[in-house]
């Protein structure tokens, strides 16, 4: 379903010259869950920006159901971007003047395919935030409102880099299980980017980033639920 072959990424020129991705190889299948670990600067929101075509890799390349992105047009990649990445991001990044429904109707607009917002603010558990600006919710609620402006568009892949980066214990853990309940209910292929190592239990697929490079890619056969977790 999705395919990343010898993804190979460099940053600055001549001697500052610093290979950050040096030959990513990995194949996640339709609605796997895949957690990616790594230590700080390992390369995982680099990746993560390639496969969301934010960034481009200097070789290699990457295919979403056997289209190459390297091949598409400007325009196919922006429509691409609309109608099949969802982001969620450690900082929640909605607009401040829009009510929590509003920031939603803001992906759904983007899609050609797009949830019930209804619905959806009835999963996230935000029926009765709706009409709440940004500054009026909790960091939780805002990362929950930023799940479903990412979900809404019912994106074939959603892409979490940290998504519980910024808050506590409790929270990340409500967060992580509305991931899971996406995952399972919309059947979206998610890759979520996370520092802590307990998390990796509840994915389908772990990927360990060190210096660049895979040092570990194996399916997790027994999915513990977000719930169960403890760290
Ligand atoms: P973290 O866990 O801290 O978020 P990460 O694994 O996501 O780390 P990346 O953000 O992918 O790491 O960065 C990998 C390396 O690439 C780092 O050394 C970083 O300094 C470098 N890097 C990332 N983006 C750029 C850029 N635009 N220009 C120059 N160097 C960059
Ligand atoms: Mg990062």
């Amino acid at each position: 379903f999705l395919e990343i072959n010898q993804i190979r990424k460099s940053f600055g020129e001549g001697d500052n010259r610093v290979e950050v991705l040096k030959g990513i190889d990995l194949a996640i299948e339709k609605g796997e869950f895949c957690v990616l670990l790594g230590a700080s600067g390992s390369g995982k929101s680099t990746l993560l920006n390639i496969i969301g075509g934010i960034d481009s890799a200097d070789s290699g390349d990457i295919c979403i159901r056997g289209a190459r992105l390297a091949d598409m047009s400007e325009k196919r990649l922006t429509l691409y971007r609309r109608n099949h990445l969802g982001y969620i991001f450690q900082m929640y990044n909605l607009i401040p003047n829009l009510t929590v429904q509003e920031n939603i109707e803001v992906g759904a607009y983007l899609s050609d395919h797009p949830l019930d917002v209804q619905e959806l603010l009835h999963t996230l558990g935000l029926q009765e935030h709706r009409n709440k600006l940004p500054n009026q919710l909790s960091g939780g609620q805002q990362q929950r409102t930023a799940i479903g402006r990412a979900v809404v568009k019912n994106p074939d892949i959603l892409l979490c880099d940290e998504p519980t980066g910024a808050l506590d214990y409790h929270t990340s853990k409500e967060i992580l299980k509305l991931i899971e309940t996406v995952n399972r209910k919309y059947g979206n292929t998610i890759i979520m980017v996370t520092h802590n190592d307990a998390i990796k239990d509840m994915a389908d697929r772990v990927v360990r980033l060190r210096d660049g490079t895979i040092m570990k890619n194996y399916a997790n056969e027994h999915r513990v639920p977000a719930e169960k977790l403890e760290w």
